[in-house]
């Protein structure tokens, strides 16, 4: 049996309340690219998943990044004339601009407000800002919150760290029969955002968690990363090796009400790029194939020129494009349980057609084989069911040795799991062999077979 049909051998209600309060426990947490937020993080995936975390120092040079300074916080305020505390890190921690300096200082209203981020579309509604590369401080408020501010006065308290440390990033290695590899990165540097981070972070977890312990063709590498400098970090660290990565998936944006997007790969036509497609558009879920573009996610790094890597990405909704994105709005009410699931769903699918597909050769290519004489055809007493017996026929037909199985699949309009369990059974009965090596050479290999089954004259 397949991954994808012993996964749906399981109750995904229970699948997504699970995943859904596995980033419950991750919403709170600061994270940022760097301290002790992300390495909380990692501890908590640690206790589902084996994990093992690098540290990286602040000053390595990564191609042409440096590590920056290791950021914590422990508290943040705004303080009115009168003593109360208006903007409160403990409320919520998109209030600090991500990364800001130590500061402790009163101000008049009309100097504060230079560091003051809003959203005048959605005035209830908290941005969530950044400023890694750019000392500075600041704090995101909801518009009506500012309004609000009345002259005067105001003390304001950044209580962080901005010093020599560490990038932090994990690695969850599960080895298969080849060296091989599929990565599965996705960005663990995001504070209190759902979808855009814990979403991608649960979804990788689960899929970790689901194929450990498994027999595995490929093996498996799953990256939590702080995004850009961290895909960048572990990109020069393993600058040597990456060569094994034969196919790569970014989860990100991916628990929300939306359908899927896949982002294909700058190659635009890796097997990662056809098997997503092929997944997807039998998802039973509406899903649009987006070109590759050198913006969004850590696909950027994976497919520079340089690596050129057959890594995609697989969101729901994506990016900027959701009024949501980056805002407080993107919390746990945002994404929902059976999303989840269903997302966990398609990677799993995907990562079936990875594993089975392979490249075979009809052992009797001169017409069909006799499938009734086998009880391999549909007859009036019921045996294979149309659908059974038409994976059997489009198997066989196309199974020359220079057709792949996600190659029928596309060709046939049949869904992957059909026609893998179809070839399944043909082998078993002596009507099909597997080209080893997933069919290189297969030309020659196909000539052979012709030559050695060609009917004597
Ligand atoms: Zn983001």
């Amino acid at each position: 049996m397949g991954l994808l049909a012993k996964f749906d051998q399981q109750d995904a209600a229970e699948i997504g309340q699970e995943m859904h309060s596995f980033a419950a426990g991750l919403y709170p947490i600061c994270r940022s690219i760097t301290g002790d937020g992300i390495r909380r993080t990692l501890a908590m995936i640690q206790d589902r998943i084996p994990l093992q975390t690098f540290e990286v120092p602040t000053g390595t040079r990564v191609f042409d990044w440096t590590v920056p300074k290791e950021w914590n916080i422990r508290d943040a305020y705004i303080k009115t004339p009168s003593g109360r505390r208006v903007v409160d890190f403990q409320k919520c921690n998109l209030h600090v601009l991500n990364y800001s300096a130590p500061l402790h200082a009163t101000m008049p209203l009309g100097d504060l407000k230079q560091h003051l981020f809003t959203l005048p579309d959605h005035p209830d509604w908290i941005p969530y800002r950044t400023s890694y590369y750019k000392e500075d401080w600041g704090f995101c408020l909801s518009h009506n919150q500012m309004l609000a501010l009345e002259d005067g006065d105001y003390e304001v308290s950044i209580d962080s760290t901005l010093e020599d440390g560490h990038l932090t990033y994990g690695e969850c290695y599960l080895a298969g029969d080849s060296a091989d590899e599929v990565l599965i990165s996705c960005h663990a540097c995001h504070p209190s955002l759902a979808n855009d981070n814990l979403s991608g972070l649960t979804v990788a977890t689960f899929l970790a968690k689901l194929l450990s312990g498994r027999d595995l063709r490929y093996s498996y590498r799953f990256l939590f990363i702080p995004g850009t400098v961290g895909a960048i970090t572990w990109l020069a660290r393993n600058r040597d090796t990456v060569e094994r990565i034969r196919h790569g998936l970014i989860l990100t944006c991916i628990g929300d009400a939306g359908g899927f997007h896949y982002k294909k790969s700058r190659q635009g036509n890796a097997e990662i790029d056809r098997a997503a497609d092929h997944v997807l558009s039998h998802s039973g879920e509406s899903s649009e194939i987006l070109e590759f573009s050198p913006y969004g996610y850590d696909e950027r790094q994976y497919c520079s020129p340089g690596f050129n890597l057959p890594v995609g990405c697989l969101m729901r909704s994506v990016w900027e494009s959701f009024p949501e994105y980056h805002t407080s709005a993107d919390n746990l009410d945002f994404i929902r349980p059976g999303q989840l699931a269903k997302s966990l769903r398609v990677c799993v699918g995907i990562v079936d057609v990875l594993e089975n597909n392979r490249s075979y050769c009809s052992e009797n290519p001169y017409c069909e084989p006799q499938l009734g004489r086998r009880g391999l055809y549909r007859s009036a007493e019921g045996g294979a069911s149309r659908e059974e017996m038409m994976a059997r026929l489009w198997v066989l037909n196309l199974s020359d040795g220079t057709h792949s199985l996600l190659d029928i699949a596309e060709r046939s309009g049949m869904f992957f799991p059909v026609l893998s369990e179809a070839a399944d059974l043909l082998c078993r009965e002596g009507l099909l062999a597997v080209v080893p090596n997933g069919g290189g050479d297969r030309r020659r290999q196909i000539e052979a077979m012709r030559e050695n089954s060609l009917p004597s004259s």
